[in-house]
């Protein structure tokens, strides 16, 4: 009796078993299948959500995308037009289509519009000619490079003391111009000799200030000698000018920049840079000043680099705009290396302008 009873028992609890197991079973069936109904239901929501913040925090708008409401709110949130000029106004060797008529349209908009640039290497005379056949008047004052800014800088910071400076001529001659005493450093080169280049690099000189910018004669001899007076001389300051990492030529062809340079010599010395070019904070607080800007954010920064251009404009709270006639890529844009550097808005180019406003005009009618 008592094994009929233990059998009956193990059928009975082997069966409760069962349904209890069946039943969680199915319990968790349902749960899964809501789970996934729910999922289809939100799934399309986040995904409208995730592409809206990321269209509206890393997506630059494309100028002429815009409507005519969105284009006049943009074309009334700025007064001063800030710009780059290499691969903007012009390229290397000839002019961009239309981008002299797009900076014309700005003005005859009423925007003021200024220039800063990195290259100092053109002449005042090579800079009037350019703008003549880009058919854009030019006037010197309304133009930044980091000539200009340093020779404001060592101005307003009433500096004194002799100055090793890595440039081009012009460069090195204009600093004397303006009354400051530049070490004689002749572009030579070297016999393959450790005397020779120690009697170069270890000199008797103390400078006071070690410039660097672009030199079409840069040597290692040249960083070596302005590694030895920046370890040597804490009080040295360190200064560069243009800090790009390459150098557009034309679309298509680029070339090292001095800021490659510049950051070895960064590292050997463990010393920050006073940068007055773009895209320098030192540069940022010489142009608010130069163009009295008390509102940033109704200044527009136009360039075609991302980190020289857009950076100078993110580093001074200007609204951003990139065109792609320079230095920048499409798939740039796309870089999560670059995701700090996404300007506020994009076109093709300046020539844009023109049909830009020409909408607008039309609407006013
Ligand atoms: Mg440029």
């Amino acid at each position: 009796m008592d094994s009929c009873f233990c059998s009956s028992y193990r059928k009975i609890t082997s069966v409760h078993s069962f349904c209890t197991s069946f039943k969680m079973f199915f319990s968790y069936r349902n749960c899964i299948i809501m789970l996934f109904f729910a999922l289809l239901l939100v799934l399309p929501f986040a995904i409208v959500v995730t592409q809206r913040a990321k269209f509206s925090s890393k997506t630059p708008r494309k100028l002429l995308d815009m409507t005519k409401d969105e284009k006049l709110k943009f074309l009334n949130s700025f007064d001063l037009v800030l710009s780059d000029l290499d691969g903007v106004l012009w390229n290397q060797s000839e002019d961009i289509r239309g981008a002299g008529d797009g900076f014309n349209a700005l003005k005859l908009g009423g925007k003021k519009v200024a220039f800063v640039t990195n290259n100092s290497v053109r002449s005042p005379k090579d800079y009037v000619s350019r703008f003549h056949a880009a058919g854009v008047d030019f006037n010197p004052e309304e133009m930044v490079h980091p000539l200009k800014s340093i020779i404001d800088y060592l101005n307003i910071t009433k500096f004194e003391g002799r100055i090793y400076c890595i440039a081009n001529e012009l460069f090195k001659n204009s600093l004397k111009e303006a009354g400051y005493d530049v070490i004689e450093d002749p572009s030579k080169l070297f016999t393959e000799s450790f005397s020779e280049l120690g009697k170069y690099i270890f000199d008797k000189e103390k400078p006071s200030a070690v410039i660097v910018d672009v030199d079409f004669n840069f040597s290692g001899a040249k960083f070596m000698r302005a590694h030895q007076y920046l370890t040597r001389y804490p009080d040295c300051k360190y200064i560069v000018g243009a800090s790009d990492k390459i150098l557009p030529i034309r679309p298509g062809v680029e070339v090292l920049g001095p800021g490659r340079f510049q950051d070895i010599l960064t590292q050997a010395t463990n010393r920050t840079p006073i940068a007055l070019g773009k895209p320098g904070l030192e540069l940022s607080e010489l142009v608010l000043q130069k163009f009295d800007i008390s509102e940033s954010s109704r200044v527009l920064m136009i360039g075609d680099m991302l980190e020289q251009d857009i950076g100078f404009g993110k580093n001074s709270n200007f609204q951003t705009l990139l065109v792609m006639t320079g230095g920048t890529k499409d798939h740039d844009l796309e870089d999560a290396a670059n995701r700090e550097l996404i300007p506020d808005f994009v076109t093709t180019g300046m020539v844009d302008f023109v049909d830009f406003f020409a909408e607008i005009n039309s609407s006013k009618i």
